[in-house]
């Protein structure tokens, strides 16, 4: 079986991430507690990377 199409049927079948309350998008962990976007729960500041940046700094 490969990643694609055929491997989209396990999602969906329980909820991880629910609304996070700092950043808005449905990327808080509930089990571990913290955001997968803005990483609230787990630092301080926000989740940020330098491979992040690709959309804004680009002119
Ligand atoms: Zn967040």
């Amino acid at each position: 079986m490969s990643d694609g199409t055929a491997s989209f049927g396990k999602r969906g079948r329980k909820i991880v991430h629910i609304k996070c309350r700092r950043c808005g998008s449905v990327s808080f962990h509930r089990r571990k507690g913290y955001c997968a976007s803005c990483g609230f729960g787990r630092s301080k500041r926000l989740r940020r990377y330098n491979w992040l940046k690709k959309k804004k700094d680009r002119y």
